[in-house]
C-alpha cells in the first residue's frame, strides 16, 4: 500500500450527520465520481483528491455504474485506488453505487429490471474491487419497469449481501411513496434519497424533503454547486477548461444564463462578508436544512476540493443572511 492516512482525519474539521433515523452517520460533505474520475481524466489528480478527501474526514464516496467516461471507468479507477491505497480502510468507507441509466448495449443495459440490477451490482463490485457496496441506489424511476420488480431486486441484493442498504434517486413523489412503502414492508427500509438540490434548483423543497423527514430517510443532495455555476468561475465568461465548455460535460453553455450569473454576483457580496467563497456559501445554504444529511460535491482538482471542504468551518447561516439570499434567488 502506498498510502498512510492522516491520523487526525476524523478530528480535523469534518462534521457528521445522522442519515435519517438510521445508525449511519455521513460526513456533511461527500465526494462524487460523476465527472473527473474517468479514463479521460488524470488518474494521479483523481487519486490525490480521494486521498485528501479521506485525510479530511470524507468517508463517503458516491459512484454509479455509468460514471466515466467511458461508462464504468470511474468505478474501475476507484477499484484501482482501493487496491493501491484504501483496501485496509474499507470498513471506514461508505461506498455507494447505482444502476438504472443506460450502461450496456441491448434491452437489458438500461432501466431498472431485475435483469439489469442483478447484473449491474455484480459488474460494479468487480470494477471497484470490493465485496459489497454500503448503499445501492436505484438511479432513477424509469417509467417502464414495474416498481415492485425494481424494489424486490433491491431487497434481494441486500439479502445476497452485495449491499448493506438501499437508496433511491430521482423518483417522482407518488412513485417514491410507493417504493418507500414496499421497501419498508419487505424489511429493507430505504436509507437515503438522492436528489438534485441547490440554490437554483429547489424542487426538492416542494415535497421530497418533508416526506423524507417524516419517514426517517436521509437526504443526500447532489450537484449542490449547480455543476459549478454557484462558484466564481463563470462570473467573467466561460473558461475553456470548465464543465460548461467541455464536450463531455453535462453542463451546457446555455445553462449558464446571464440571469443566474447576476444572482451569483450578488451572492458573492454575502459570501465576502462571511469571509467565504461563493461555493462555501452555496454548500452551507444546502446544509441549512436539517433533512440534508450530506451534500455530494464534484471536484476537478485539489484546489476545488480544498475550497469546498473549508465550508465546515462556517456552516451556520443566520436568519438575516437566509432572508437576503432568498431575496436574491426569488
Ligand atoms: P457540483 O454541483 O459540486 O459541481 C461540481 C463541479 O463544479 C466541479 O466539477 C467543478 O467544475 C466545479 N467546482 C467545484 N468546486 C469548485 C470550486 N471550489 N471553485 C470553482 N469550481 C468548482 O456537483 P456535481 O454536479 O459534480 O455532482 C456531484 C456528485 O453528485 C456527482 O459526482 C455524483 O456522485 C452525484 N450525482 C448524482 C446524480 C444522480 O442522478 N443521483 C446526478 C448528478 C450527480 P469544472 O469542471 O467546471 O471546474
Amino acid at each position: 500500500m502506498d498510502y498512510t492516512p492522516q491520523q487526525d482525519r476524523y478530528t480535523n474539521g469534518m462534521v457528521y450527520r445522522r442519515c435519517g433515523n438510521s445508525g449511519i452517520q455521513l460526513p456533511v460533505i461527500s465526494l462524487g465520481f460523476w465527472h473527473n474520475f474517468g479514463f479521460i481524466d488524470n488518474y494521479a489528480t483523481a487519486l490525490d483528491m480521494v486521498k485528501y478527501a479521506f485525510d479530511h474526514g470524507i468517508c463517503h464516496f458516491d459512484l454509479a455504474n455509468n460514471y466515466g467516461p467511458p461508462a464504468g471507468s470511474a468505478e474501475e479507477n476507484f477499484g484501482r485506488m482501493m487496491k493501491q491505497c484504501f483496501a485496509p480502510h474499507r470498513d471506514e468507507m461508505f461506498i455507494s453505487s447505482k444502476a438504472g441509466h443506460e450502461m450496456w448495449d441491448g434491452p437489458y443495459g438500461g432501466c431498472s429490471s431485475r435483469k439489469n440490477l442483478m447484473a449491474s451490482i455484480d459488474q460494479s463490485l468487480r470494477r471497484m474491487n470490493i465485496d459489497y457496496v454500503d448503499i445501492f441506489y436505484s438511479h432513477r424511476y424509469d417509467g417502464v419497469t414495474p416498481i415492485d420488480e425494481t424494489m424486490q431486486a433491491l431487497v434481494d441484493i441486500v439479502h445476497q449481501g452485495k449491499a448493506l442498504y438501499i437508496g433511491l434517486s430521482k423518483y417522482p413523489i407518488e412513485k417514491l411513496l410507493y417504493a418507500l412503502n414496499y421497501l419498508h414492508e419487505a424489511g429493507v427500509p430505504c436509507l437515503a434519497y438522492q436528489g438534485r438540490y441547490n440554490m437554483f434548483d429547489r424542487l426538492m423543497e416542494e415535497r421530497h424533503l418533508q416526506i423524507c423527514a417524516s419517514k426517517g430517510i436521509g437526504v443526500v443532495a447532489f450537484s449542490p454547486l449547480a455543476q459549478g455555476i454557484l462558484t466564481d468561475k463563470y462570473l467573467n465568461g466561460i473558461p475553456a477548461d470548465s464543465r460548461a465548455a467541455r464536450p463531455e460535460g453535462y453542463l451546457k453553455t446555455s445553462d449558464v444564463t446571464s440571469e443566474k450569473i447576476a444572482k451569483v454576483a450578488r451572492l458573492k457580496t454575502i459570501a465576502d462578508e462571511r469571509g467565504q467563497s461563493i461555493s462555501q456559501l452555496a454548500l452551507a445554504w444546502v446544509l441549512r436544512r436539517d433533512e440534508v444529511s450530506s451534500v455530494i460535491i464534484g471536484a476537478r482538482n485539489l484546489d476545488q476540493l480544498k475550497d469546498s471542504l473549508r465550508t465546515t468551518s462556517k456552516l451556520t447561516l443566520d436568519t438575516s443572511e437566509i432572508n437576503r439570499i432568498e431575496e436574491i434567488l426569488k
